[in-house]
């Protein structure tokens, strides 16, 4: 069961967008100079399930998406998990992102997402306000992923 840390109404996260971010902990990755060393915990934060609604509803006036940071610990069960939520959250009108730490390409799970952000914070090349970051921000267009990473630039 995913549990969150925290969450808030932010216009940084996902462009053009006033998102509710909400904070997954249980990240097996470990970047280096993890930005946010508190979501590698599996058992940090309170069960999202039974608040989902709850935080949407609190911002929802002031809301045009929903942003998930992070994916638990990544396993079938976070992923059916963080399915259902964005399917309930379209059907309450509201656009949704996955800010995902892996360096993968976009899966098929993800196509519940109208955002999708991929790979891992290597501090070198910086996040996806770097232009040299190997991170990458994905929009939905049309039933397809398009590379829109240069809006954070
Ligand atoms: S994906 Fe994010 S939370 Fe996870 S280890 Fe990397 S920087 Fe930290």
């Amino acid at each position: 069961m995913l549990r969150y840390t925290e969450f808030g109404l932010s216009h940084q996260e996902v462009p053009n967008e006033s998102a509710i971010c909400i904070y997954i902990s249980g990240c097996p990755n470990r970047c280096r100079n993890c930005h946010y060393p508190e979501l590698q915990e599996w058992l940090n934060g309170d069960p999202l399930r039974s608040q989902l609604s709850n935080i949407i509803d609190f911002y929802y006036s002031q809301a045009t998406c929903v942003c998930f940071l992070g994916e638990g610990d990544c396993s079938q069960e976070s992923k059916n998990e963080l399915s259902d939520y964005a399917k309930y959250i379209t059907a309450r009108g509201l656009r949704v992102c996955l800010y995902s730490g892996r360096d993968v390409s976009i899966e098929e799970w993800m196509n519940c997402f109208d955002y999708v952000k991929l790979g891992s914070y290597k501090e070198e090349q910086g996040d996806l306000h770097s232009k040299t970051t190997n991170q990458r921000f994905f929009q939905k267009k049309k039933g397809v992923f398009v590379d829109r990473t240069e809006l954070f630039w």
